[in-house]
């Protein structure tokens, strides 16, 4: 079986699950935090008096986090790992020439998934600091307010903590930037930080295992939805390992004996992944080249484009969102306001559905709960 990103990007979700999961503990934290004593003249002298203890509230949810996290992470690697090598192990097996090499034992893998996950880790590490400095800048803005006129009423304290409760709900722990200089929110980044890394364990390990059986050449499939990235890729044969660049080989039959065929090579296969091929979320995958044998496959017929698909991420990214503004609503008027808009944006998921046949994804416009 060919072996492509998406064969282990489900595994991503798990982790960022865990990071939605904190983020919306710390929500109810600060709210309940805020919310204690809010009728009491002396609310705000309370609120600045535990600033401390809501930091360690805050940091103890995030040392939880981490703790799992990189447990999750590290499994999801390893899964990752094992699920391309049995994707490389069926596919030998049926292969009239790979048979026999589908026997040869498994490559080993602890070496490779600490490698990976250990990266992943490293990589992911600054979102904790962030995560703490966030959730702390909320409460003290909403104490520095309350401080500015220390008049008000409780009812316009309550309002005041609302807003700015709001704000950060609607937005999240925010401001990653990745290499290409975009910027993601805390569970979209860790996300995609984790399918990246577990979608490269994937094929890493498929091609390991076809090197190990003596392949040296792949092939990109025709993708439906395909990216512009991925495009020029389509269908062409790359080296597993090797050098960078386009040439023209000769390469023995992978089943006739003493017959040479001329098999023309795009590039490597790491030259492509550079190039963007196989990036998160790719519909590509790479399958074993047999000079001789292998055909371009048909390219599958195609359920919306590129741009639809998008569009798909931006109404589960909206519909997770006013889901989170309803979890931390201080007031029923505005959890009902919120609901509204969770059900206005899965009615256009519906209608976009229906529009392209794109397949719906209800686990992306679920909120985790809160554990
Ligand atoms: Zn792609």
């Amino acid at each position: 079986m060919p072996v492509s990103p998406a064969l282990a990007e489900d595994l991503a979700a798990a982790v960022a699950d865990l990071y939605e999961a904190a983020q919306g503990t710390i929500i109810e934290r600060i709210r309940d935090a805020l919310a204690a004593d809010i009728d009491s003249p002396l609310w705000l002298e309370l609120k600045a008096a535990s600033i401390g203890d809501l930091q360690a509230a805050v940091q103890a949810v995030i040392d939880a986090l981490q703790l799992e996290a990189s447990g999750a992470m590290q499994q999801a690697v390893a899964e990752a790992y094992e699920r391309g090598q049995q994707a490389a192990v069926a596919e030998l097996g049926a292969l009239a020439a790979g048979q026999a090499a589908a026997a040869t034992s498994a490559v080993p893998a602890a070496a490779a998934v600490d490698r990976l996950a250990n990266a992943l880790i490293a990589d992911t590490g600054p979102v904790h600091m962030r995560i703490l400095r966030q959730t702390m800048d909320v409460y003290r803005e909403v104490i520095a307010h309350a401080s500015s006129a220390p008049l008000l009423g409780a009812q316009t304290r309550r309002q005041a903590a609302q807003t700015a409760l709001d704000r950060f709900t609607a937005r999240g722990v925010t401001g990653f930037i990745d290499r290409a200089g975009r910027s993601w929110d805390m569970r979209s980044y860790v996300e995609m930080a984790t399918r990246s890394t577990v979608g490269r364990a994937a094929i890493e390990a498929h091609t390991d295992r076809l090197g190990a059986a003596g392949i040296e050449l792949v092939m990109v499939s025709d993708s439906p939805e395909e990216c512009p990235l991925c495009r020029p890729w389509e269908g062409k044969i790359l080296s597993r390992a090797g050098a960078p660049g386009a040439r023209t080989i000769e390469a023995e039959h992978a089943t006739e004996d003493e017959q040479m065929v001329s098999v023309d090579i795009a590039g490597s296969l790491d030259e492509a992944r550079a190039a963007g091929l196989l990036h998160p979320n790719c519909r590509h995958d790479v399958r074993a080249y047999l000079p001789g044998l292998t055909k371009r496959p048909p390219k599958p017929p195609g359920r919306g484009t590129y741009e639809d698909t998008q569009r798909q991420r931006y109404y589960e990214r909206q519909i997770r969102r006013w889901k989170r503004e309803a979890a931390g609503a201080m007031d029923e008027q505005k959890a009902t306001a919120a609901r509204t808009k969770v059900r206005a944006y899965q009615a256009r998921i519906r209608d976009l559905v229906d529009e392209t046949g794109l397949p719906r994804k209800s686990r992306r416009e679920q909120l985790t709960a809160a554990r």
